[in-house]
C-alpha cells in the first residue's frame, strides 16, 4: 500500500511535511518525498489531507461484557475507527468487572474475534470497584492489563491508594484515577453552581475532585510512582498538576473533548446527555483546561466514550446515568476548538491523540516510523460537517454535540496495514 500526496505529521519521529508512506506485511517500511508505486501496489490518494499515526484513545467504556445494548467490543471498534482510533483503552466497570485474570483473557478473546482496532483493558484496582481489596496486580499484568484503575468509582481509601500505586509502579504500569470525593455530591452529578441552581439541583463542587487530584499527585510523590488522572474538569485540579510537574512528580493527565468545549450551561439544552462524571463546569474551568492542553500540564487528549441507551437517558437529570458518546466526534473538536483558534498546533494536538497518550500506558503506538505498526489515520482538516448522531457506528447516540459544525473529518483509518474505515464505510472484509 503507498499512501500518496499527504502531508504527514508524527509527532514521534518529530515529521512534518510532505511525504509518502509506504505500508508492507502489516508495517510502515517508508516514509519519504516522492515515492513511486510498485506494481501491484495498491495506492491512496491524500492530496490536501493529514496522514497521522492512528489515534490511541486511553479512556473508552465498550460496555463487553454485560451492557451490551449500549455497546459491546464491535460495535465500538467500528465507532473508533470512524472517529480515527486505531488503538483503545477499555476500562474495568463491565459486568462482570474486569478484576481477575480469567476476565482480562476473555476480554482478548473477545478483542481477537469482535474488535476492528487494536483493544486492550485496564485492570481494576479493587475487585468489584469496590474500594476495599487490591486485585491481584501481578497476576492481571501477566493476563495483559496495561494499567489499574476503578475508573467510576474513586478508591477513597488512601492507605489502599497508596499500595496500589506501590504494587503497579513495581511492575511499571500506571494508576489511572478517576477523582471525585463520593460524600461532596450532593444529589447528583452535575456542577454545583448558578445552572444547577436554576435547574432546581445542588450537585457537587469542583472540590469534589479537587481534592482527590491533591491526594494523588501527593501519593504519587511519597511513592515515586507514576499517577496518571483521568478527564480533568476543574480549574484548581489544573492549577494542582500543574505544580505537582513543577515539583518533579511522576504525574499526567488527560482531558475530554466535552471538558475543553462545554460548560454546564450545556445542561439547559441536552439535559441528560449533557450529564458527565466528572460533570461540565464554568467558562473559567474550560479556559484552564485549553491553557492546560496548551502548556503540557494536561498530557492527553482522551474520550471517556460512555454509551448509554436512550431509555436510560430518558431518565431525567437526577436519575439519568453519566456519559456520553466521544470517539465519532473527537476529531473534529480537537480541530474546531484547540487547533482553529491556534490554542494547539496540529503537530501538538496530533501527540494528545498519538504518542503522548501511548507512552502513558506503555504501548508501542502512535507513530509513522518505519518498523512501526502500520496503523495510520488520514483525514481532511478543512471538511466542515454537521454532527447527526443517527449516523454513528456507536449502538449510542447520547450526545451534546447533535446540530454542531465542526471542521475536521477523518477519512480512512488503516489497523496494522488493512483499511478498516473509508469515506464514511466500514471496510469489514
Ligand atoms: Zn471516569
Amino acid at each position: 500500500m503507498l499512501i500518496r500526496g499527504g502531508l504527514v505529521i508524527d509527532p514521534a519521529s518529530k515529521k512534518l511535511g510532505s511525504y509518502d508512506v509506504r505500508v508492507r506485511d502489516r508495517k510502515i517500511v517508508a516514509v519519504e518525498p516522492n515515492l513511486t508505486a510498485l506494481a501491484g501496489e495498491k495506492v491512496i490518494a491524500a492530496d490536501n489531507y493529514i496522514v497521522a499515526p492512528g489515534f490511541v484513545d486511553i479512556h473508552v467504556h465498550f460496555r463487553d461484557p454485560g451492557f451490551t445494548l449500549k455497546e459491546d467490543l464491535a460495535s465500538g471498534s467500528r465507532a473508533a475507527a470512524a472517529g480515527g482510533f486505531t488503538s483503545a483503552v477499555c476500562m474495568a466497570n463491565t459486568d462482570p468487572v474486569i478484576d481477575t485474570p480469567e476476565q482480562v483473557y476473555k476480554f482478548y478473546q473477545r478483542a481477537a474475534d469482535l474488535a476492528l482496532i487494536n483493544l486492550y483493558t485496564v485492570g481494576a484496582v479493587t475487585y468489584d470497584l469496590a474500594g476495599e481489596t487490591l486485585t491481584d496486580f501481578e497476576a492481571l499484568k501477566e493476563a495483559g492489563v496495561v494499567g489499574f484503575s476503578d475508573d467510576g468509582m474513586p478508591v477513597e481509601n488512601s492507605a489502599l491508594a497508596r499500595e496500589a500505586l506501590e504494587r503497579a509502579g513495581q511492575l511499571g504500569l500506571p494508576v489511572i484515577t478517576h477523582c471525585g470525593q463520593l460524600s461532596l455530591v450532593a444529589d447528583t452529578i452535575v456542577n454545583e453552581g448558578a445552572v444547577a441552581k436554576q435547574l432546581g439541583l445542588k450537585g457537587m463542587p469542583t472540590t469534589a475532585e479537587d481534592i482527590h487530584v491533591a491526594r494523588d499527585v501527593l501519593l504519587a510523590q511519597l511513592t515515586g510512582y507514576q499517577v496518571h488522572i483521568q478527564h480533568v474538569s476543574s480549574a484548581t485540579a489544573v492549577a494542582i498538576i500543574r505544580a505537582a510537574k513543577t515539583a518533579g512528580i511522576k504525574v499526567t493527565a488527560e482531558a475530554g473533548p466535552h471538558h475543553f468545549t462545554l460548560t454546564d450551561a450545556a445542561l439547559l439544552e441536552f439535559g441528560p446527555n449533557a450529564k458527565m462524571n466528572p460533570p461540565l463546569r464554568t467558562e473559567a474551568d474550560v479556559a484552564a483546561i485549553r491553557q492546560g492542553l496548551a502548556d503540557g500540564t494536561l498530557d492527553a487528549i482522551a474520550t471517556d466514550h460512555a454509551p448509554h441507551t436512550e431509555a436510560e437517558k430518558a431518565a431525567g437529570l437526577l436519575a439519568a446515568p453519566c456519559g456520553i458518546v466521544g470517539l465519532e466526534t473527537a476529531l473534529g473538536l480537537v480541530w474546531t476548538e484547540l487547533v482553529k483558534p491556534g490554542i494547539l498546533s496540529p503537530l501538538q494536538a496530533i501527540a494528545k491523540l498519538t504518542n503522548i497518550p501511548a507512552n502513558i500506558v506503555g504501548l508501542k503506538k502512535g507513530t509513522l516510523a518505519p518498523g512501526a505498526d502500520a496503523d495510520i489515520t488520514i483525514f481532511d482538516p478543512h471538511e466542515k460537517w454537521t454532527v447527526d448522531p443517527d449516523q454513528f457506528f456507536s449502538k449510542s447516540k447520547n450526545t451534546p454535540f447533535t446540530g454542531r459544525t465542526l471542521s475536521g473529518r477523518v477519512k480512512t483509518t488503516i489497523v496494522g496495514g488493512r483499511l478498516i474505515f473509508t469515506n464514511g464505510r466500514i471496510i469489514t472484509e
